[in-house]
């Protein structure tokens, strides 16, 4: 399927810089193939027949366009894009959109594929998606291009996407992802809604929208929340951390982020909050490392970041120029949270973590895996941890589709739902301070929304880690295997139930 040459491109100019390129070129998976590898590894242990395993395996269509934009020099740039839909067992499809210089035809489907699975593993009805637009110059994005240029982008991609069918509440549902945010998201609904006015439903055609145009409280903050969610309950396990020779729980243990961007960001609030030591954290243009022994104030980190768009030369730690060196310092967690491919055969033996907890897509190569397994490392897969986004967008979609929203019912039942939340906060976290400001702002006004959302979003995630611990338990195997099954044995009875049409 996959021409050898694809098949040893295998990692993206991106974050960390392979030490060692030639053990890259021979040791690694390229991401589609990693994707499929694990596939292969779970599908090994289920149950469905060879050709429902093959039907569940492959991706079903995959769009590319390409078109022109007018830039505000007078030049014009072509513009090549992506919409991959892997699987259509459920409808609608769902998955980011991401803005990268190095999106291609093979990342995008690579990307849809771990949607299927993602949703079906979190038993969220949308079979997966994903969709890239490759930008030009370095990353990142915003710097290249003008609001006004991004806005074309968005917009002409969305018009291809109504034109070819691919886009619709109940066909195709974008969101955000790498590159891309709620401004993005406002720009396609606008232009679907244009372009598609008699959908009465058009709202729901993406998800991750401002709060001001359909959007719903927490999803900013829901990927980083579902991550901080599965760690926390990893970490509390004490039969699993006892076998890693660590104390339970998440206080006083060093964590190392890779990405500052919505992801990381979120998920480093949440920690920090619950008394974790982010210890350094790498972007691409170099990191930062904390000289306090405390942690990193992320609070001064991020005032620092806004006002100079980098986290380098953060006055109270240490920067780090090349940040691939970050990740392999010394540490209890690390959190990749950027791109694909980020630990690879070159550096998997230098990584020093005990714990890996993936909240990027695909971040550990199929070899970087078997060598960090060797050394007893832990893996926290992608499909579970970083599931917490698509969970809120499903709450979006439904509360797009219900036209109305969550918080709108009796002033008594609000009372008494606040009331019950804030207990249960009480209870479970001391003061409830895990809440970013302005959910906790929200909450203290009687938003049943945000209540909806961050217990909805929590016990989706407890749920599906209950279910992926247990399986893997039963199956002596990893993580991420355990992940994959859960996945394909509910897609595979979706198959079987349906039949084939026609
Ligand atoms: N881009 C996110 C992901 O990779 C969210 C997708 C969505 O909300 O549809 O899971």
């Amino acid at each position: 399927r996959r021409s050898s040459i694809l098949s040893k491109r295998c990692i993206p100019a991106v974050l960390a810089l392979p030490r060692n390129l030639s053990s890259l070129v021979t040791g690694d998976a390229a991401f589609l193939e990693a994707v499929d590898i694990y596939y292969d590894k779970a599908a090994a242990l289920a149950s469905p027949t060879p050709d429902i395993l093959a039907q569940i395996k492959g991706c079903n269509n995959i769009l590319k366009v390409q078109f022109p934009l007018k830039c505000s020099d007078g030049t014009v740039e072509l513009i090549e894009a992506y919409r991959a839909q892997h699987s259509h067992h459920r409808m609608p499809v769902k998955g980011g959109i991401r803005m990268a210089p190095n999106v291609d035809a093979e990342e995008t489907m690579a990307l849809a594929a771990l949607m299927t699975f993602k949703c079906a593993l979190v038993d969220i009805p949308f079979g997966g998606a994903k969709g890239g637009i490759k930008i030009g110059g370095n990353d990142p994005y915003p710097a290249k291009y003008s609001t006004g240029e991004k806005e074309a982008i968005i917009r002409r991609y969305t018009s291809e996407l109504v034109k070819k069918n691919f886009i619709g509440p109940a066909i195709d549902v974008p969101a955000p992802d790498y590159g891309t945010g709620s401004q993005e998201m406002a720009w396609i609904k606008d232009t679907y809604e244009h372009l598609q006015s008699t959908d009465i439903n058009g709202t729901a055609c993406v998800t991750g929208k401002p709060l001001e145009e359909g959007g719903i409280h927490g999803r900013q903050e829901a990927t980083g929340l579902g991550v901080f969610f599965c760690l926390r309950e990893f970490l509390d396990d004490e039969g699993l951390i006892s076998k890693l020779q660590m104390k339970p729980g998440i206080e006083g243990k060093t964590i190392i982020v890779q990405g500052f961007g919505n992801v990381g960001q979120h998920t480093i609030d949440c920690i920090e909050d619950a008394g974790g030591r982010i210890i350094a954290i790498a972007e691409k243009d170099g990191g930062v490392v904390d000289e306090t022994g405390k942690g990193l104030n992320i609070k001064e980190v991020k005032d620092y970041f806004k006002r100079k768009g980098t986290i380098t030369g953060f006055p109270k730690g240490s920067t780090v120029e090349d940040s691939s060196k970050i990740l392999e310092l010394p540490c209890d967690v690390l959190i990749p949270a950027a791109l694909e491919s980020q630990i690879h055969s070159g550096n998997a033996s230098f990584i020093q973590a005990r714990i890996i907890a993936e909240a990027a897509n695909g971040p550990v190569t199929p070899a970087a895996e078997a060598i960090l397994e060797k050394r007893g490392v832990v893996i926290l897969p992608d499909l579970l941890l970083n599931a917490g986004g698509v969970t809120v967008s499903y709450f979006e979609w439904l509360k797009n589709l219900n036209h109305i929203h969550f918080g709108r019912m009796s002033r008594r039942m609000e009372e008494r739902g606040k009331r019950v939340f804030l207990e249960a906060l009480e209870l479970e976290f001391g003061n409830g301070n895990r809440l970013s400001d302005e959910l906790r702002r929200e909450l203290v006004k009687g938003n049943t929304e945000v209540d909806f959302v961050w217990s909805g979003l929590e016990e989706t995630m407890l749920v599906a880690w209950d279910k992926v611990k247990a399986v893997a338990a039963k199956k002596g195997c990893n993580f991420r295997t355990a992940a994959y099954l859960i996945a394909i044995e509910r897609i595979a009875t979706c198959y079987k139930v349906s039949g084939i049409f026609p």
